[in-house]
């Protein structure tokens, strides 16, 4: 555990300068917090609401990296393992900072486009956007997590990434410890010239210490019966795969084109579904997808992980990446 002592007078002193709402809980289980249910406690867990977020976000988050405390950013939840031990120093929920900003030309004959806070859900961005007849999300109907996770990881499906579609973000970088910029930084990155710096599952946020405020899409004019029936199909998609049968993270290793198959189908092929260390288990309809099926630890997702990659590695040579992120204190 980090000095709770120093985390209150960090966040005593932000919240002086820059008023807002603000849950705060010390010693928080995670677990209430992702999709796996699983997760100790945060030592501190803050979710700042209201037009406050971004100043009183950029405040804890300089204060906390002068004073040597971690901060963890989190959005939905929906692609992360958080330690038994729980994460020390804080962790800043961005649900509380949700809805869309803007609608309007994203540039010069650009067309439409909507920007959407961070902690906005992926599938209720892509309602918001279907409520304006636009079209360009609905790949994120029925994706669990935020607008800013989304973006973070550069999410995919359906043939879709989030980077085909987003023009610009807005991120308080908290790498630069200016203390005359506290509490009011939040910088404009516009993405297609970034471009490149998108890949399978990657992202430029990923290599900077940063928080992304909102995101904003070029999106097309569309009808909005299609558009909704596209969203519906997707849901319906997910849905009889079982993605909501059983807590998880999604898809738990990544999919590499030099395997010439996916992924789910090597782990298949070699009769791993099924296999369960304690509560954790290879899900018996998708080799791609390890689940809580009750009671599990995050130990044991984690040493489920490997026991995969290993016995894939010993069969069929392929070294399997953990797409699921552990994060916290795994000691
Ligand atoms: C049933 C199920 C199905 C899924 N299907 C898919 C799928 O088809 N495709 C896919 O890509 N993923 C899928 N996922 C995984 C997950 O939904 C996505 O990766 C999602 O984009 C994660 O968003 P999140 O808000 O939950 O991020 P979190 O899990 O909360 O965080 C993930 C990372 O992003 C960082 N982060 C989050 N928000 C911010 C922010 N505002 N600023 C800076 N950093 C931030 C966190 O610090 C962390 O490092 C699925 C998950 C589940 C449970």
């Amino acid at each position: 555990m980090v000095n709770q002592d120093g985390i209150r007078r960090i966040i005593d002193e932000c919240l002086r300068e820059y008023p807002c709402e603000l849950e705060l809980i010390y010693n928080e289980p995670m677990a209430f917090h992702t999709t796996f249910r699983v997760g100790g406690p945060a030592d501190c867990y803050a979710k700042p609401q209201g037009e406050g977020f971004p100043a009183f976000a950029a405040c804890l988050l300089r204060a906390a990296r002068a004073d040597g405390t971690p901060v963890f950013i989190l959005g939905g939840g929906a692609n992360i393992v958080v330690a038994d031990r729980g994460i020390r120093g804080i962790v800043l929920d961005t649900s509380g900072w949700t809805g869309k900003t803007e609608e309007g030309d994203a540039g010069p004959g650009d067309g439409p486009a909507m920007r959407f806070r961070s902690g906005t859900g992926a599938d209720a961005a892509a309602e918001l956007a279907a409520g304006a007849a636009l079209s360009g999300l609905e790949f994120l109907a029925g994706m669990p997590g935020s607008i800013g996770g989304a973006v973070w990881m550069n999410a995919r499906c359906y043939e879709r990434e989030i980077a085909d579609a987003l023009i610009e973000t807005e991120i308080i970088d908290f790498s630069e410890a200016e203390e005359s910029s506290k509490g009011s930084v939040s910088r404009f990155l516009r993405i297609p010239a970034d471009r490149a710096a998108f890949g399978y599952k990657r992202s430029p946020f990923q290599s900077r210490p940063c928080l992304i405020l909102s995101a904003g899409f070029a999106l097309k004019s569309g009808r909005e019966r299609e558009i909704r029936g596209e969203m519906e199909a997707h849901r319906r998609n997910r849905e009889a795969k079982g993605h909501y049968r059983y807590p998880s993270a999604g898809s738990a290793f990544r999919n590499n084109r030099a395997f010439g198959k996916p992924t789910g189908k090597i782990i298949d092929e070699l009769g791993l579904r099924g296999l369960r260390i304690g509560g954790a288990q290879v899900a018996p309809f998708h080799g791609n997808i390890i689940i809580n099926a009750g009671g599990a630890a995050a130990g044991d997702i984690r040493a489920l992980t490997g026991e995969v990659a290993a016995r894939v590695k010993a069969a069929a040579g392929f070294v399997l990446e953990p797409e699921i992120l552990f994060v916290g204190d795994w000691g």
